[in-house]
């Protein structure tokens, strides 16, 4: 049987005088407390892929991701708990002696560790490779980079099941955009939602993920890219102090790659009045506190 989480997801009201009194509800859903590394999105997007596995008697699962992934760890952890084997395709080379903490933590749930060029690494999706990769590692069930399959879709529109129907605006950060979609197609409410992209340019996402959005959301969601802060993994010493601030008063840990990026930029846009007065906006909490490992010591939580 697939894991099951350590906790629930719930809700968690932010007083909204925190963005000006300026829309009329303000919440987060919190997926972040569901496993410490297998938090957020992440588990939803794998449940469905190990699940697999296990009913079909495949014992060893492969994915991708960078040496900071939280989709890498997240595998790591879940194969390993639901006892099947886990390979990592990592881009680009570390020494044993000089390995990330996310990489570290991968090895720490046993995951088998490959290395490859930057090049290697983009032939992820080629058909020929993953064939030469299959036959190298004994055929095991290849995830893509991020979960971002069709059964990792549908598992995170699992997530719908937590979004309460009086919420007028959804908001979620968006990586590979495989839980943006999955929340949009799943969503039984009437709630607009925008995916806050933490890379430069992130906007592109929205056309890739057009394609697998069903024809009667697609006036659904947006993808706003303007708070990336430097692109993908960068921060500022600002959003440090905005993680921090955040932690004081409300108690919420947010993770420096997605999760600060998003609620940064949602308080901006709802100080700039663009939402209308009477919004409920309910933020999901896509998890990635063991990103933070990198930045522990100028964070107060
Ligand atoms: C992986 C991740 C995302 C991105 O999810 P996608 O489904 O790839 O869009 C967002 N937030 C956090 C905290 C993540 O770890």
């Amino acid at each position: 049987m697939v894991i099951i989480p350590e906790a629930e997801p719930y809700i968690q009201s932010i007083d909204v005088s925190w963005c000006g009194n300026k829309i009329a509800e303000l919440a987060m859903l919190r997926l972040d407390v569901l496993h410490s590394v297998i938090s957020g999105n992440k588990w939803y997007k794998l449940k469905y892929n190990i699940e697999h596995c296990l009913d079909n008697d495949i014992h060893c699962v492969l994915t991708f991701g960078g040496a900071y992934s939280n989709h890498l760890v997240a595998t790591a952890a879940m194969a390993r708990l639901s006892g099947l084997q886990s390979i990592g395709i990592v881009k680009g080379t570390y020494a044993e002696n000089n390995l990330t903490p996310t990489l570290q933590s991968c090895l720490d749930y046993e995951m088998q560790l490959v290395f490859v060029t930057n090049e290697e690494y983009n032939r992820k999706e080629d058909k020929e490779w993953e064939q030469l990769i299959a036959e190298k590692y004994n055929s095991p069930f290849i995830i893509p980079e991020g979960g971002a399959n069709e059964i990792g879709r549908l598992g995170a529109g699992d997530i719908t099941a937590y979004i309460p129907e009086r919420f007028t605006h959804v908001v979620v950060s968006t990586g590979t955009g495989t839980t943006l979609v999955g929340i949009v197609n799943s969503l039984q409410t009437n709630a607009f939602v925008t995916g806050f992209a933490p890379m430069k340019g992130g906007a592109y996402l929205y056309e890739v993920v057009k394609g697998y959005i069903d024809n009667d959301k697609q006036d659904k969601y947006l993808v706003c890219d303007d708070w990336h802060f430097g692109g993908f993994g960068k921060h500022t010493p600002e959003l440090i102090t905005f993680m921090n601030e955040f932690y004081t008063q409300h108690t919420i840990p947010l993770d420096i790659v997605y999760t600060a990026k998003m609620i940064y930029g949602l308080r901006t846009q709802i100080s700039k009045n663009e939402y209308p007065a009477d919004a409920k906006v309910l933020c999901i909490h896509t998890g990635g506190l063991q990103g933070n490992m990198s930045i522990q010591e100028r964070l107060i939580y």
